[in-house]
């Protein structure tokens, strides 16, 4: 057999959430053949997994060009541009159609787990005709046989939604967490629908500082007016309550605002009890309930609770990588040239400037991961920032260097999460995303710290922060020491 790449063979994908979608549809509108391997057995099966969550960023955000302009040749009306999607309706308006359409879905798989990817006949050490070599796509099908699939180039789309960070503030699982497991979630559920009867009337630490708790705080704090047996723990493992709750912080990022007021208005009516800074040492399952043993503020600490929600963060899986040559920053685990625009320890919040293949390229001549993967350990990808790089990263495969070089995607001055945001019922939740609602010149909502961090020569940020004033870069490192 010829284990030569031959432009006959298509480019694989692997995940088909809103990024891989897109990916896809670039290369369908190139003339390129993709080969989309999605492991769930619904396209963006992980948005499908917060489905009840509604995005910050609006339709006109969340929507690829490309994918846009394959939809509209078929008929479909794209959603009002300036709302605000659930994860469901992202899946829903948006990605099945995609995923159904006829130049897509003969080439998506379904239920194909990618378990490793390497090269044809070649091995990671050896150099001589590498980048001639097609790629071999290993994975399994839902009966769990084995496939191979020969491609000229594989894009990584598949997120990090499957690598959920443990309890431990040193990144580690904390003792009895794996054999707690039928009492933790990870991530954020839905306590107010799906799986209300789990959490009403229960006692519930949430573990994180980040948008993910804050939703999940939020939500059990709804909850508990239906329920009122509801206990709600919040759990900080770096930060101090009074950061959370303070002036300063809230003059910042609205959203954590609007939590910083309910979760004071909660801590008064003792319906909320945070614990900061707070690291869990063990747990140990009781009868019917954990026995969380911690740290308060240094000292021995000891709680029981009935469930425990993990939302402290996500980290890309790399198993499936091992062969390939892959090229990742020791600290953020995302593509060198890309880190230093997203390191948290440097970016608290907020999108980095477009970016393309220029900043995603591996030793790997032909992979590249894009997407929320791209991000690594960082928080703050936004599904914009994805549809660009995989515009540019197309354009490299069909040999079209200068537009993949081109920086297409304009982001507004006020940050994407300049939408209309609405008032009432579900505004705070509608609030809290990456951006914090809309950036205004007394909020800035958008790139907390990160015009210290470009004054820093650590690169800037795509939500119009472009100058600054001194004061307001003062303001701004103080809430970088917020950041969980
Ligand atoms: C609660 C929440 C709210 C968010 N809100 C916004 C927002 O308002 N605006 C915004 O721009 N971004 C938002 N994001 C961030 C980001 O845009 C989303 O996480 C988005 O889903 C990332 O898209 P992706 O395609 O990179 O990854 P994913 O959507 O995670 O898709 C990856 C796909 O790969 C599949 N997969 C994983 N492993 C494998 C494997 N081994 N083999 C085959 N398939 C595999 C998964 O099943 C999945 O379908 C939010 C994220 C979360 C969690």
């Amino acid at each position: 057999m010829n284990k030569a790449i031959t432009p006959d063979l298509p480019v694989a994908i692997i995940g088909a959430g809103p990024v891989g979608l897109a990916a896809a549809a670039h290369l369908i509108v190139r003339g390129i053949e993709p080969l989309i391997l999605e492991r769930g057995t619904s396209v963006g099966a992980t948005l499908l997994e917060w489905a009840h969550v509604r995005v910050f960023s609006p339709w006109s955000f969340n929507i690829d060009k490309a994918a846009r302009s394959l939809l509209e040749k078929a008929g479909w009306s794209a959603p009002d541009a300036a709302g605000l999607p659930t994860g469901g309706e992202l899946v829903g308006d948006y990605l099945s159609p995609l995923a159904a359409l006829p130049s897509v879905a003969p080439h998506l798989r379904l239920g194909a787990e990618v378990t490793a990817i390497t090269r044809e006949g070649l091995d990671k050490i050896s150099s001589t005709g590498r980048e001639r070599a097609a790629f071999i796509v290993r994975y399994l099908d839902r009966d769990g046989s084995v496939h191979q699939a020969r491609a000229r180039a594989v894009i990584d789309a598949s997120g990090t939604w499957t690598r959920p960070n443990p309890i431990g503030v040193d990144g580690l699982p904390v003792k009895g967490e794996p054999q707690a497991a039928g009492y933790i979630a990870y991530g954020i559920p839905d306590v107010l629908h799906a799986e209300r009867e789990t959490y009403a009337g229960k006692r519930v630490l949430v573990v994180g500082g980040g948008h993910s708790a804050i939703n999940a705080a939020l939500a059990l704090l709804s909850l508990q007016e239906a329920a009122p047996g509801t206990k709600v723990f919040w759990a900080l493992r770096r930060n101090r309550i009074d950061r959370l709750l303070g002036g300063g912080l809230n003059d910042q990022l609205p959203e954590r605002g609007a939590l910083g007021l309910a979760a004071k208005k909660a801590i008064d009516e003792g319906r909320l009890e945070m614990l900061a800074p707070f690291s869990v040492e063990q747990v140990e399952q009781k009868e019917a309930y954990l026995r969380v043993a911690a740290r308060l503020d240094g000292e021995p600490h000891a709680l029981d609770v009935d469930r425990i929600i993990v939302a402290t963060g996500f980290r890309p899986d790399l198993s499936f990588l091992g062969e390939l040559r892959v090229s990742l920053d020791p600290v953020v685990e995302a593509p060198p040239a890309l880190a230093p625009l997203i390191d948290p320890n440097f970016h608290s919040c907020g999108t980095v400037p477009p970016h393309g293949i220029a900043e995603l390229v591996h030793p790997e001549p032909g992979f590249t991961i894009v997407g929320s993967k791209s991000y690594g350990r960082a928080p703050t990808f936004l599904m914009a920032t994805g549809y660009e790089q995989v515009r540019s990263v197309v354009a490299e495969l069909a040999g079209d260097a200068k537009a993949a070089r081109e920086v297409q995607l304009v982001l507004p001055e006020t940050g994407v999460c300049s939408a209309d945001y609405p008032t009432g019922a579900g505004a705070d939740s509608a609030r809290s995303g990456c951006c914090g609602g809309p950036a205004s010149e007394t909020v800035d909502a958008c790139c907390v710290a990160d015009a210290a961090a470009k004054t820093a020569g650590l690169g800037g940020c795509g939500c119009g922060s472009a100058s600054r004033s001194a004061e307001k870069q003062t303001v701004q490192s103080k809430a970088l020491e917020t950041t969980e």
